[in-house]
């Protein structure tokens, strides 16, 4: 008996970026340190100004350049809030990536730029000398656009300039890229999705989801430490940032990060928060699992469903906590694992 396709369903969509080079500028133009932000221990970089990152990202690109196989490169500005660093470091920046455009240029690739703002700081004048130098991605740190979780966590911006500064990045001609935590001081997982689902309406470019971790010397451990903050447990953010991942592939838009990436000096100054080795690829498993669920739950029967193989690793989670919740759907024999288009789902 032969199978036919009943539904394909999209997941986890790239974002057609090239190879990123990025230059992390810890804290610059940041107007205060945020409760929850130790930049230089996550970055990996230590303390470094405008002027020493481009000093070593001039030393650094001719080399990326050389071996990177893309046509296509996308230089990033990351680590503060780019759009407010002063005037000079401004210059130099921008003068450093308009010079890497032209040696890119030479060997035949093109390079794209993209920063991390803050929605607070989008101004008119930086972003027009963003747009003709050829930047074409701003990423806002929105974190929340819940006014008591942006104040209880001393953002210094409001609900109403977080969702202005989305359209203030679309109607500027920039891709949209926005930054969502899980967890912050007075964060429930309802107010959570309450976000990813406003965040998913600006239509951006991509998102990351960032489960709020509490690194040591920072305003989130002294709140913690008076017992006015609890960090989110693995659990909630497995169920919660999966759920709000499920959305977003529902929508097409593609999730670029998970988790902060794995940086030895940040996590040895952890004091407390959701952290594990395998806990995107358990926001992953659980937003698959969401998917298939519900996708079969309006469909008369389910012969077989066909992923591709590179969900082997994660399918069922780690411990193979969603294995039984899988065996209450349809049997696991009827889950295949072939090669096929890893962005699909294949239902028979
Ligand atoms: S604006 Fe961003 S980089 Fe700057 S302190 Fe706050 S979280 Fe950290």
């Amino acid at each position: 008996m032969s199978c036919q396709t009943v539904l394909t369903k999209s997941v986890n969509p790239k974002l057609p970026r090239g190879k990123i080079f990025p230059l992390f500028i810890p804290f610059a133009g940041c107007p205060h340190t945020c409760i929850f932000c130790a930049q230089e221990s996550q970055t990996g970089r230590g303390k470094m100004n405008a002027a020493t990152a481009v000093a070593q990202a001039k030393k650094d690109f001719p080399i990326f350049l050389e071996q990177c196989r893309s046509g296509l490169i996308d230089m990033a500005f990351y680590g503060g809030t780019f759009t407010a660093v002063n005037e000079d470091d401004f210059r130099l920046c921008l003068d450093f990536f308009k010079d890497c455009r032209k040696l890119a240029e030479q060997c035949g690739k093109t390079l794209l730029g993209r920063c991390s703002t803050r929605p607070d700081s989008l101004y008119p004048n930086r972003l027009e000398k963003l747009k003709n130098a050829g930047f074409d991605l701003i990423e806002l740190g929105i974190q929340s656009f819940d006014g008591s979780v942006l104040s209880k966590s001393a953002r210094g911006y409001d609900a109403e300039t977080a969702e202005t500064a989305c359209r203030t990045v679309q109607d500027s001609g920039f891709l949209l890229g926005m930054q969502l935590m899980a967890g912050l001081p007075l964060q429930t997982e309802e107010i959570f999705l309450k976000d990813a689902r406003k965040a998913l309406l600006q239509n951006p470019a991509c998102l990351r989801y960032y489960p709020c971790l509490v690194p040591e010397g920072t305003g989130l451990a002294s709140l913690m430490r008076r017992g006015e903050y609890a960090p989110w447990s693995n659990e909630m953010c497995i169920k919660t940032i999966g759920t709000a991942l499920a959305l977003a592939w529902e929508r097409g838009i593609p999730v670029i990060r998970l988790c902060v990436a794995p940086e030895q000096e940040f996590d040895k100054n952890l004091a407390a928060g959701p952290r594990s080795p395998g806990l995107g690829s358990d926001i992953m498993a659980y937003a698959l699992f969401l998917t298939i669920k519900q996708s079969i739950a309006a469909m008369p029967s389910v012969q077989k469903i066909v992923l591709d193989a590179s969900w082997q690793g994660c399918l069922f989670g780690t411990k193979n906590f969603l294995k039984e919740e899988y065996a209450a759907l349809i049997p696991l024999r009827n889950i295949v694992l072939a090669k096929a288009n890893p962005f699909e789902i294949r239902i028979f």
